[in-house]
């Protein structure tokens, strides 16, 4: 049975409860523990899918093909665990369940209500798995206070009480804010979101308090006496240079053992830190710098590419590069000239994307690479981009397009290059979709395999012939085309197992050009950076060299 750890948060939002469960995760893992992390989030939408990234951020995608909350990014990137579909759940997916079960008669004419169907529900979402590791990190979105996050603050207690005494524990985040008037750390929101917790029925074991200044003992001991903790059980977080300093910032400040001892873990196992040390020491030890322009659409919110910027970042580790990240709104030289706004960059990345916007000037993004020369990384609608930059300006097909475009519009314009996929295989099934199917989950989603040609660059990158990466896509390039291209030097050098379904283009005659279907910044760790964002660095860095 495994033993459980709530991870609430008060006082306000955006206080990095995800970062904080992922590094503590990574924590445990180094004292010899098995963990997983879980999401609970209390928006009614089923899943994060159809939400917009400009509002929510990015869609992570699972193996198996769930579409979820940024977070379990967070956990995958500080524990290499793989996400599953079951560790992230919204208020949406819970009523959207206990409904689909009422409607199936499943509860034999009962009234159904949040105590105890949808408590049931969500306690039984947590459940899963429960036998297969020694530490399950469940995360509530959100802020304890919240209308909508009560069912799911009344299913942790209910929970922890059904478990046998001592296999749950709750840790709070807070903050303490400063003020500089009287230069003081205020306790008194942080006394008040724990009376709150403590009104529904939580007594917090572990409060972890975000300040810009260090704590004072004194209001440590009062933070400890108000709230009920333990001195020790208060733990700080301060601000980081790195999200990657998070695990030894609150291993010093004592969170894993705060944790252990809640659980009256003795003695408590020596923790093996070399990982994290080996990731800080590349974070403050780097030798030079590059600059990557990511040509996208959703640059307001830089947590729209949070996967893209993260697996960059570990590529400058493994190079020992700082980067530098510059977002550039493709939409801008939509209809000038982009070279003005391209250059100067070591190496331009296109990310993934939905829609029409901005198209254009991703496809001039992509010829600009491709006759500079410069390093050119297209991530799914990227790769899109650049192949039909090259049946516009390469292969003689000027109407060139993507059929998603034309249905946006609902008028053709565009000769299809890239088209709407409506069957394909995955592992030994076939899927079948119509275009007049849901929005939502109607994507290729998930881990697929791509088979690379022999001595491809994609090949020699990977060192390998056979790769699983995770997709979220509806439109392919269609190999209708794919003789004319590779005549003007453009290879298709990964296709799915089937040979129906491109899933790596290369320039030939290119020092680094790229596009690959999936999405390979997904599986990119700091301990253990992915093979494409490591040598696309290494090609930035070989470039800035040359000017
Ligand atoms: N909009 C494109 C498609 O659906 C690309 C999606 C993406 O970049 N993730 O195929």
């Amino acid at each position: 049975m495994a033993r459980y750890i709530f991870i609430t948060g008060g006082v306000v939002s955006s206080l990095g409860k995800g970062l904080a469960s992922a590094a503590l995760g990574a924590l445990l893992q180094a004292r010899g523990y098995t963990v997983r992390l879980r999401k609970l989030d209390p928006y009614l939408n089923v899943d994060p899918g159809t939400m917009s990234p400009f509002e929510h951020g990015e869609v992570f995608v699972t193996d198996d093909g769930a579409e979820t909350d940024l977070d379990l990014g967070h956990y995958e990137r500080f524990t290499g665990v793989p996400a599953r579909m079951t560790d992230s759940v919204s208020s949406g997916r819970i009523y959207s369940n206990v409904l689909e079960k009422e409607r199936r008669g499943d509860y034999l004419g009962k009234t159904i209500q949040v105590v105890p169907h949808v408590t049931n529900e969500i306690k039984d979402f947590i459940n899963i798995g429960d036998d297969e590791v020694d530490f399950m990190l469940c995360e509530i979105g959100g802020t304890v206070g919240d209308i909508e996050g009560l069912p799911f603050f009344e299913a942790i207690r209910q929970f922890s009480h059904d478990k046998p005494r001592g296999q749950c524990i709750f840790m709070h985040l807070t903050l303490l804010p400063y003020l500089a008037a009287s230069g003081e750390l205020k306790t008194k929101p942080t006394q008040h979101s724990v009376k709150e917790l403590q009104s529904i029925g939580i007594a917090p074991d572990i409060l972890v308090c975000r300040s810009e200044q260090p704590i004072p003992e004194k209001e440590r001991q009062k933070i400890a006496l108000f709230c009920n903790v333990r001195k020790e059980a208060v733990v700080a977080a301060y601000d980081l240079k790195s999200i990657y300093e998070a695990p030894l910032a609150y291993h010093y400040e004592g969170l894993d053992q705060a944790v252990l001892d809640a659980f009256d873990i003795a003695p408590a196992p020596k923790p093996d830190l070399r990982t994290w040390e080996d990731v800080n020491d590349r974070i403050h030890h780097t030798d030079g710098e590059v600059s990557i322009a990511i040509v996208g659409k959703y640059t307001q919110l830089e947590d729209a590419y949070k996967s893209i910027k993260e697996a960059l970042v570990h590529g400058g580790m493994h190079n020992r590069v700082k980067v530098n990240v510059n977002w550039v709104d493709a939409e801008v030289f939509d209809k000038e000239d982009a070279a003005p706004y391209l250059e100067g960059y070591d190496a331009i990345l296109v990310p993934g994307g939905f829609g029409e916007r901005g198209t254009e000037g991703k496809i001039k993004a992509a010829q600009f690479a491709r006759e500079r020369k410069v390093p050119y990384l297209g991530i799914c609608l990227g790769m899109q981009m650049a192949v039909i930059e090259a049946a516009r300006n390469m292969a003689g097909i000027t109407t060139a397009g993507s059929e998603e475009f034309d249905h946006e519009l609902g008028k053709k314009r565009f000769e299809p290059v890239v088209y709407h996929l409506k069957e394909w295989v995955q592992g030994s099934a076939k899927i079948t979709r119509k275009a007049s199917d849901d929005k939502g989950g109607t994507m290729r989603l998930g881990a697929y395999n791509a088979v690379l040609e022999e001595g491809s660059k994609v090949a020699e990158i990977y060192g390998d012939t056979t790769i699983e990466e995770r997709h979220r896509h509806r439109y392919e390039v269609d190999t209708t085309y794919r003789e004319k291209l590779e005549e003007v030097g453009l290879k298709f050098s990964g296709m799915s197992p089937d040979g129906r379904l491109p899933e790596i283009v290369e320039w030939q005659d290119h020092p680094w050009f790229l596009g690959v279907q999936f999405h390979p910044e997904l599986k990119s760790k700091p301990f253990d950076p992915h093979p494409l964002f490591k040598d696309f660095i290494r090609a930035a860095k070989d470039n800035s060299r040359l000017v």
